[in-house]
């Protein structure tokens, strides 16, 4: 027998992430006739793990940091997923992202379950010394749930191919063999894979591409506002541009910069190199806002830099007509309708910026081969991935008469369900 999930909630002002991902889990569970035990067994985590990580700061006191691995679901492969280091972490926040990565890799099609990690700091903040010395102490605190066949941790958010290495190096001296398939996202010298800093940029301009052509939009009439400036958002800025699309506006923590000349976002890039990573202080466009950027006369918007970004406060004056989500979780749940009903095409965070995860894996693949591939062979193979994905996709929304994001949940609920019905783990 199957059940109604979608019940007629109030609008709830505010959304937390796992939230949001419960509604569209829930509609997509619906939608596909999922029986409730399978329901129950797909939302919870399979492992949740919590820690206190004693740190000693260059001042010689002692710091106790909260850390957190979830591993959503291990049952499509070795679980896969990013640490991020930011003071906003939190454990439903990390069950939510665990929860994306398990859908994301189904939606690509790469054998790997979902997980994700945080630590509750400002790395912003901490010495080299400092984070070097946390992040050993979080491989040691979980040294039983990573593993090259288990859970294999990346960069997301405050972290970095520096941080991978020490993981790599701490697992691997506590296993006493060399193990770099347990982390991806490594510095080239130590097996990482070319392509993989790019990957997520490029897998957003992949897929906002093929939704152009969608749309029929021509990328060299297209004007587009990117939010967040780091890996994600200035590496799909400058895949973008190279397609032909003017970047009109670009963000970060500091503000938004705007100017609809366009921006030379090569020297927005070189310029952040050499202002110690922030754009503060960038001269060749107008400051506006974050919350500006996201409501600017547009075709197209890229949210790359947090969640909850369009929310029920400011989506109804959203004049993009395609938003694709570089971050984790940028629109919030609530928000869904209002998109819908302006007739704007979102590409989902899991497949707009699932080209990490699939470079991700192709570094795992070389890692265990011992044999590395060019740049060329990651990034072609990775366009093919994101492509069909986004067509697979696409298929599913006229299928079913829904829109992207709840597409992209039938996809990957489907495959996951089906996974562990033939596994027999229901
Ligand atoms: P990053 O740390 O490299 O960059 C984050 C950017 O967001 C920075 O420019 C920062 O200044 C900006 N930012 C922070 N707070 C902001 C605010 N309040 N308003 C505007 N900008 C703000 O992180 P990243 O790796 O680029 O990740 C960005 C998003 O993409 C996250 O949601 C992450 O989960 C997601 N993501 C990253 C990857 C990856 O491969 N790096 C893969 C998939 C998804």
């Amino acid at each position: 027998m199957t059940v109604k999930y979608k019940e007629p909630a109030p609008i709830k002002d505010h959304l937390n992430p796992l939230e949001s991902m419960m509604e569209r889990f829930s509609v997509a569970a619906e939608i596909l006739g999922l029986d409730e035990s399978t329901y129950n067994a797909l939302k919870s985590p399979e492992k949740s793990v919590a820690v206190s990580l004693p740190v000693t700061m260059d001042n010689g006191k002692i710091e106790v940091f909260e850390g957190y691995r979830v591993v959503h679901s291990a049952k499509l492969g070795p679980s896969k997923g990013g640490i991020r280091y930011a003071n906003s972490v939190h454990i439903d926040e990390v069950k939510a992202l665990a929860a994306w990565m398990t859908w994301k890799c189904a939606i690509v099609g790469i054998p790997y379950g979902g997980a994700k990690g945080g630590i509750k700091c400002d790395p912003r903040k901490m010495s080299q010394g400092e984070l070097e010395r946390l992040t050993r102490a979080y491989t040691v605190a979980m040294a039983d749930v990573f593993g090259p066949e288990k859970d294999i941790p990346a960069p997301d958010m405050g972290t970095n191919p520096q941080i991978m290495a020490w993981i790599m190096d701490e697992y691997s001296k506590l296993k006493g063999v060399a193990s770099p398939a347990v982390v991806t996202g490594k510095p080239l010298v130590l097996g990482g894979s070319l392509g993989r800093v790019e990957a997520t940029g490029r897998g957003v301009m992949v897929t906002a591409r093929s939704a152009m052509g969608k749309l029929k939009m021509n990328p060299s009439k297209v004007k587009a506002a990117v939010q967040g400036f780091g890996n994600v958002g200035s590496i799909s800025a400058k895949l973008l541009e190279l397609q032909g699309v003017k970047i009109v506006a670009i963000s970060d923590v500091s503000g938004g910069y705007f100017n609809d000349k366009g921006i030379d976002v090569e020297k927005a890039i070189e310029y952040v190199e050499k202002n110690g990573g922030t754009l503060e202080g960038f001269t060749e466009a107008d400051m506006i806002s974050n919350e500006e950027l996201l409501t600017l006369d547009v075709e197209v918007l890229v949210p790359a830099a947090l969640e909850d970004q369009i929310t029920l406060k400011n989506a109804d004056k959203i004049k993009a007509k395609l938003i694709v989500e570089g971050a984790n979780g940028p629109t919030a749940a609530n928000a869904d309708a209002i998109l819908n009903d302006k007739g704007i095409m979102v590409i989902p965070d899991i497949l707009a910026n699932a080209g990490g995860v699939t470079v991700s894996y192709f570094e795992w693949v070389q890692n265990r081969l011992g044999y590395f591939w060019t740049e060329e062979r990651v990034n072609r193979r990775a366009d093919r991935i994101m492509k069909q994905a986004f067509e697979q996709v696409f298929n599913t929304s006229q299928k079913y008469d829904v829109n992207m994001r709840i597409a992209a949940y039938v996809n990957a609920i489907d495959k996951v369900a089906s996974t562990k019905r033939i596994r027999g783990s229901f």
